[in-house]
């Protein structure tokens, strides 16, 4: 995985494990917290109960003295002295009068009267009981602390096995409290006091209690974390997936539309402007295919490392596709924003200096600035992120590497290029059902007899509403959206019905040329689908030639080479159009089965004063005779042309000095003129 891509993936999980972290401390610390806060409430409960008999005790006792001492007529000291009998253990009596001195006492502990008034920590479980007695806390241990009680607890517990659990009866913690028994007699107070006690047995029993909630608590504890431990990975997985490029590891192109969006949604009043930039490299293929899948995604990555550096704040960026990046940026004048973008292509041309990489770059300004724009700037910031991408791609894609300029901004021209764009995708279907699309055929001559040696057919769109087309217009968007292919069936189909027709019709037949797109060669059977396409009306394959431009011969040679050697074995020929345009192609012509090379018309275009076109001329016609090919020379206007070319040898000439592509009858009378 990429570094920074892993940084990215750190930095989120750290931002996401945090939450759970902090759950999972708040859990550790509440299960050490459960035991002591436990302890304390179940020694509060244990205590409380047993004060709350007392009390009961107390004030049943208060009652069965009062009845004694109205029923029998006794005195409260008779009826209490009558109720010692019956004390238990750990029970005492004691007799005060109104001032606190004491008239009768059972025990030795004496109720510390001072604090009778002092409540104790059970009122409210008292009051509850609707008992409404003063109590005196008898001992500091009930105020033992939570943490004291745990600790007497583990003190009382037995060191060794117990076989008989004796030590259910460890007492913990032994006290007494005093209660008042209500007998209403006046200026007496009688008193009750019992033992409080709390052994192992009711601690053991909290225990059991308390591992059970214990574990009521932790298994769907620990489950809970589990989920969060595995929803975090999941998290990952899904940031991951949804906002990070696996090729540059940085920010994607689901990230950069919410981005620019929350960037744009900003931008109301403000005085700076936004430019959608579409960066693309040149030939990112060709450098893939040279140097490997794995260099191509480094030097992306590299891109990308040198996008994030130089962007500034309210700016943001992504890759698009192959080597193609969408960038948001802000510029203050249009001036400045060129100079940026002069000095980026520059650095980002010069990261590979050897390696020959190239960029250009189309702009899509969005600008806002006061009044009357203000509205324009809302419209257009309803256009989606995508949409304003497309214009800054359609820019950028107006920009040839060979013309020198590299920055482009998307313009009206730019825009109406995209309608004809689309109007075409939208009628060539139609169009090629109809039969709108027509075979034009432009004559080639041998420069010595001045006679029709061939032609080339020519594609030309007539349109019941847009009137004739020239394939300028629509071949360069079929080549992008593959309809070509299908025009170039129709055509191949068109040329073998003519040469079958002029067979049968006893005419004169001329080899006639037929362009094959680049984009033919991605099937493998092509030579088959062209055999049949002229079996179908029974043409002889030797008088259809089969042209390809240059851009042809790049790719997969092996494929082509075959392909060529197949299409040579069923008879058709097969030429190279426009050559010396491209890139050198000679290579080509080594490997390649080709028997025809057709001489781009750049080669006679322009003023050739120092006599160096002738040169290059010259010597590719000797070059192509030695390999036994025949030479075309296209686009001759020029008398001394003709002569120039039939004075070196040229095979056949095609141009507007003979004639211009006319459609097929016009073309068959040229021929009979002739005979
Ligand atoms: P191409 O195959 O190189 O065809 C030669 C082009 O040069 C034709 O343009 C022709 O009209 C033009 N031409 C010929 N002689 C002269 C001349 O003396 N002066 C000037 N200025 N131009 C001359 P056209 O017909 O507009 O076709 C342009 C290109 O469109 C063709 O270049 C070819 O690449 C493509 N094309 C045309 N028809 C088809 C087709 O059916 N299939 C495919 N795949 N491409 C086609
Ligand atoms: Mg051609
Ligand atoms: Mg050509």
């Amino acid at each position: 995985m990429k570094k920074c891509k892993k940084q990215k993936i750190k930095r989120l999980y750290k931002k996401s494990i945090w939450p759970s972290i902090a759950l999972f401390l708040f859990f550790i610390i509440s299960c050490a917290a459960m035991p002591v806060m436990f302890a304390g409430i179940f020694k509060e409960y244990l205590l409380d109960s047993q004060i709350a008999a007392i009390e009961d005790d107390a004030q049943k006792a208060g009652d069965f003295l009062t009845s004694r001492m109205e029923k029998e007529g006794e005195s409260i000291l008779e009826a209490a002295a009558f109720l010692e009998r019956y004390l238990g253990r750990g029970n005492e009596l004691c007799i005060t009068d109104d001032s606190g001195r004491i008239l009768r006492q059972t025990g030795e502990t004496v109720p510390d009267f001072k604090q009778m008034e002092k409540v104790t920590l059970f009122e409210e479980y008292l009051s509850a009981l609707n008992l409404d007695i003063t109590r005196a806390d008898s001992s500091d241990a009930f105020a033992m602390s939570s943490w004291e009680f745990l600790a007497r607890c583990m003190e009382t517990l037995p060191k060794s096995y117990d076989k008989d659990r004796k030590w259910l009866n460890n007492v913990i913690f032994k006290g007494y409290y005093w209660a008042e028994i209500p007998v209403g007699a006046k200026g007496i107070h009688l008193y009750y006091r019992s033992d409080v006690v709390l052994i192992q047995k009711h601690i053991y029993f909290m225990s059991v209690a308390l591992v059970a909630e214990a574990v009521l608590l932790t298994v769907p504890s620990i489950l809970l974390f589990a989920n969060v431990v595995s929803s975090i990975g999941m998290q990952k997985r899904m940031v991951n997936l949804l906002y990070l490029d696996a090729a540059t590891g940085d920010n994607n192109w689901t990230y950069f539309q919410q981005r620019c969006k929350k960037i744009l949604g900003r931008f109301r009043n403000a005085s700076s402007t936004y430019a959608m930039m579409n960066l693309h490299m040149y030939r990112y293929g060709d450098y893939c295919a040279c140097h490997g899948s794995r260099q191509g995604e480094a030097l992306l990555e590299k891109i990308s490392s040198y996008l994030r550096v130089n962007m500034e704040c309210g700016e943001t960026f992504a890759r698009s596709e192959k080597a193609d990046f969408g960038i948001l940026l802000r510029y203050d004048g249009i001036k400045l924003l060129e100079k940026r973008l002069k000095k980026l292509l520059a650095e980002l041309t010069g990261m590979q200096n050897d390696k020959g990489i190239a960029f250009c770059a189309g702009l899509y300004l969005i600008e806002a600035r006061t009044g009357k724009i203000r509205h324009e700037v809302r419209r257009r910031r309803q256009l989606d992120i995508d949409q304003m991408y497309h214009y800054a791609e359609a820019a950028s894609g107006t920009v040839g590497e060979r013309k020198g300029e590299h920055i482009k901004f998307f313009d009206q021209q730019i825009l109406e290029q995209q309608l004809w764009k689309l109007k075409v995708e939208e009628q060539m279907d139609d169009a090629l059902f109809n039969r709108e699309f027509q075979l034009y055929l432009q004559a080639k001559y041998d420069p010595v007899t001045e006679k029709i040696a061939g032609a080339e057919a020519l594609v030309r769109w007539i349109s019941p509403k847009e009137g004739m087309i020239s394939p300028n217009r629509f071949i360069p968007i079929f080549e992008e959206n593959g309809f070509i292919t299908k025009l170039d069936d129709y055509m191949i189909s068109a040329v073998a019905k003519l040469q079958s027709e002029w067979k049968i019709q006893g005419k004169k037949q001329v080899p006639v040329s037929v362009n094959v797109s680049r984009a033919n060669f991605t099937r493998t059977d092509l030579a088959q689908h062209i055999c049949r396409l002229a079996d179908s009306y029974g043409a002889d394959h030797d008088l259809i030639e089969l042209e390809l431009t240059e851009s042809a011969f790049f790719g997969d040679k092996n494929i082509l080479q075959q392909i060529l050697k197949e299409l040579k074995m069923y008879g058709f020929c097969i030429a190279m159009d426009d050559f010396g345009t491209g890139y050198s192609s000679l290579n080509s012509l080594k490997d390649l089965p080709i028997d025809v090379l057709k001489l781009d018309t750049d080669f006679f275009r322009g003023g050739d004063t120092n006599g160096r076109g002738e040169i290059v001329v010259t010597e590719t016609i000797r070059l192509a005779k030695k390999l036994n090919m025949k030479i075309v020379a296209e686009g001759i206007e020029k008398k001394e042309q003709v002569e120039f070319l039939a004075a070196q040898g040229c095979d056949m000439i095609q141009g507007y000095y003979f004639a211009k592509p006319v459609p097929v009858g016009e073309f068959e009378k040229m021929l009979q003129q002739e005979a």
